[in-house]
């Protein structure tokens, strides 16, 4: 799918503003604080009915204004138009309108306009804590698999459950038995969703290596492993039995620490490059590309998926990659429609870049 035009009213900095987008490459350029990453919130907003970058909606309306409104006319692989209107108004409740009706849930909003941003702060996913990585594959997971996301909401509910139980009922009479209860729960959801990001890992480790090698010209190989207590991974019911086996083994040290040790909240994704790891290692242009590379592994899933490309949001991924990687990340993804955010356009300029589209943002025009 593509975007043909938006139209902004009052979105953060801007005042007015109708702009029209290229079906490939758009390059939105700019000094810093000029409302290149704004113009990406107004898209993303529209997309996904909440901000990247803030939860208290009435930042989004420009100051001193009353209301905000987005509308998106995008256009999908059919040939079939569509308008996706935002709107939001100061002290009220948004509303968000596909082709003039409005629609209630936000459900029904998902799906329509298919992005897939990378902005700064997906760097966490290769240098932050295993709770970013399990928060990405939640999140990718979830978004492929209505079952996974339901497994996972259960399997948090009973752990916390087991948590109360080793915290306040330990000295209780019948403790063990009820423990047991818990473990059965547990181990049984637990095999459900290490199953499916063991899979999901395979994958995203196959699609990854292929655009990382792509974006560092073969001289980088990335490798992804899901990281987990279970050793016997053949299928369910072998992941089942050991995270029971586990979890009965650590009772005593989860005792002592008032919570669970063992299980799919403690897992995490091992990322290498060149067999090393990444996190430790990795310089930063490299830890940059490796997080692109998972990044944009949605792109391959999302298209299997629903059949149709999702539109690519690039918020300022230019800066720490040479000159090498910004062109071959560029031309990696050239049949994607692509809407890219950078202060300087001259480093990324060749004969395919030059017949893009450069939007130039000043203060908010
Ligand atoms: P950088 O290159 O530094 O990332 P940018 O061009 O992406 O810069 P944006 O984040 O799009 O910058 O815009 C930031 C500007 O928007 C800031 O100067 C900020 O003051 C202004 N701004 C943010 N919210 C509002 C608002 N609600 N009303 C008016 N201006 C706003
Ligand atoms: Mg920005």
């Amino acid at each position: 799918m593509k975007i043909k035009s938006v139209v902004l009213e009052n979105f953060r900095n801007y005042d007015k503003l109708k702009q029209s987008f290229d079906p490939l490459l758009n390059i939105i350029v700019g000094d810093n604080a000029q409302g290149k990453t704004n113009l990406l919130e107004a898209i993303y907003v529209s997309g996904f009915g909440k901000s990247f970058r803030t939860n208290k909606e009435a930042d989004l309306i420009k100051f001193g204004a009353a209301y905000a409104s987005v509308k998106i006319e995008c256009e999908r692989e059919n040939g079939a138009l569509e308008i996706i209107e935002y709107r939001i108004k100061s002290g009220n409740k948004k509303a968000f309108l596909v082709n003039g009706v409005n629609i209630t849930k936000i459900s029904e909003l998902l799906g329509r306009l298919n992005l897939i941003l990378f902005y700064p702060d997906d760097l966490k996913l290769i240098k932050e804590s295993p709770a970013e990585r399990r928060r990405f594959l939640n999140r990718e997971l979830s978004h492929i698999s209505h079952i996974y996301c339901l497994d996972i909401i259960e399997y948090n509910r009973i752990l916390m459950q087991r948590n109360e139980l080793l915290k306040k009922f330990q000295h209780k009479a019948g403790f063990k038995d009820m423990v047991e209860v818990w473990d059965v729960q547990l181990a049984e959801k637990g095999a459900r969703v290490i199953g499916k990001r063991i899979e999901f890992t395979h994958s995203l480790n196959e699609i990854s290596s292929k655009i990382h090698a792509n974006i560092t010209d073969y001289q980088e190989h990335l490798k992804v492993t899901y990281v987990t207590s279970v050793k016997n991974r053949e299928n369910y019911d072998t992941i089942k039995q050991e995270l029971l086996e586990q979890l009965a083994q650590n009772l005593e040290t989860d005792l002592k620490r008032g919570f669970t040790s063992v299980g799919p909240h403690r897992d995490d994704l091992d990322i290498l490059i060149n067999d090393i790891n990444i996190k430790s290692y990795g310089s930063q242009g490299q830890q940059r590309t490796a997080a692109l590379s998972l990044k944009l592994s949605e792109i391959e899933i999302v298209r299997k998926e629903i059949g149709e490309s999702p539109i690519l949001l690039l918020d300022d991924v230019m800066s720490e990659l040479d000159h090498n990687r910004q062109r071959d990340l560029i031309y990696a993804f050239k049949e994607v429609q692509t809407i890219i955010t950078t202060t300087d356009v001259l480093h990324i300029l060749d004969d395919y870049i030059n017949d893009s589209k450069i939007i130039q943002v000043e203060n908010g025009k």
